[in-house]
C-alpha cells in the first residue's frame, strides 16, 4: 500500500525544466532511495513534498491528503519530516535544545517562547530528546553549542530533530554526504533501526553502499525525468542507469 503518490509533477526553473512528468508511489513502511546524476532533480522533487517548491502541475497526496498549497508547518503535522542537503540547525543552541525545539512543536502544534524555560528540561520532552540523542550517539555532547559540531555531527543532530517528532514519513536529501565511512556505517545503522519501526523513509544518496544497504526499492531520476524504478538487484544491472548515472560504468 502506497502513503506517498506524486502523479504527473512538472517544475521549471525559468527554462530549465528540473522536473518532467514525474510519477512516483511510495510504499508504506518501506525504504525507497531516489539516486542519480548532479542536477537530475533530485532535491527539486523532495523541495514539492515539503512545502519549500510549488510544482507548475502535478500532485503529491501523503496518506491521502495533498501537500500542495499548506504551509511547510502543517506538512510536517502531517507527520513529514526532512533532513536537508545542507544541516539545518539552530547554531547558537545546544544540541539538546535543537532536539527539544521540534519535540514541542510535535506536542503542542507549534513551538512556543514560552514553553522555553530551563525548568522544562527534567520533562518528559527533556527525556525524549536525551533518548534520541542516545540513539544517534551525541548523548555526551548535549550540552555543547550546535554550531560548533562537526558536519557529521550535525547531521545525526538534524536526524534526532527529525524522529523526536515521530514521522509517518521522513525525507533524508543525502544523509551521510561529507561523512567519514566509519560515521557512514553508524548512520545505515541507525537508519535501518528507524525503518524497523515502521517509518517510511525517501532517502536521495550518492553513496552506492548506503542504497543499496537500505533500500528496498530504487527510482531513477536524470535530467529531471524517472528512467527506472525497481528492486535494488535490477536497478544494478540496467544498462539503462548505468549509462545515465556512471557514463556506462557499472553501479
Ligand atoms: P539534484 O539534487 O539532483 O542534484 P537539483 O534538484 O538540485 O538536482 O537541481 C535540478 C536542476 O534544477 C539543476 O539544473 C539546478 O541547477 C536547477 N535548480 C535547482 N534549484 C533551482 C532554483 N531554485 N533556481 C534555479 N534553478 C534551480
Ligand atoms: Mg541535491
Amino acid at each position: 500500500m502506497s502513503i506517498l503518490n506524486i502523479v504527473d509533477l512538472n517544475k521549471s526553473f525559468g527554462g530549465l525544466r528540473a522536473l518532467s512528468n514525474v510519477n512516483l508511489s511510495i510504499d508504506k513502511a518501506s525504504v525507497h532511495a531516489i539516486i542519480g546524476p548532479n542536477g537530475a532533480g533530485k532535491s527539486t522533487l523532495l523541495n514539492c513534498f515539503v512545502g519549500r517548491l510549488e510544482p507548475d502541475t502535478g500532485s503529491v497526496t501523503f496518506d491521502g491528503k495533498s501537500l500542495l498549497g499548506i504551509k511547510p508547518h502543517e506538512i510536517n503535522q502531517l507527520g513529514v519530516s526532512r533532513v536537508f542537503q545542507t544541516p539545518e540547525i539552530f547554531g547558537d543552541l545546544t544540541v539538546l535544545d535543537n532536539v527539544m525545539i521540534p519535540g514541542f512543536a510535535r506536542r503542542d502544534g507549534a513551538f512556543r517562547i514560552n514553553a522555553w524555560n530551563p525548568v522544562r528540561r527534567k520533562g518528559p520532552i527533556a527525556e525524549k530528546a536525551m533518548a534520541m540523542l542516545k540513539d544517534v550517539g551525541l548523548d555526551g555532547k548535549a550540552d555543547q553549542v550546535a554550531g560548533q559540531l562537526s558536519r557529521g555531527d550535525k547531521r545525526r543532530l538534524e536526524l534526532a530533530m527529525c524522529v523526536v517528532q515521530d514521522p509517518k514519513l521522513l525525507l533524508l536529501d543525502e544523509p551521510t554526504a561529507g561523512m567519514s565511512r566509519a560515521d557512514t556505517n553508524k548512520t545505515i545503522e541507525l537508519m535501518q533501526t528507524i525503518a524497523k519501526r515502521g517509518v517510511t523513509m525517501v532517502v536521495i544518496e550518492h553513496d552506492m553502499h548506503v542504497v543499496f544497504s537500505l533500500a528496498h526499492k530504487i527510482s531513477v531520476l536524470a535530467q529531471g525525468t524517472v528512467i527506472a524504478e525497481d528492486l535494488p538487484e535490477k536497478i544494478k544491472g540496467d544498462p539503462r542507469v548505468q549509462e545515465a548515472y556512471l557514463g556506462g560504468a557499472h553501479l
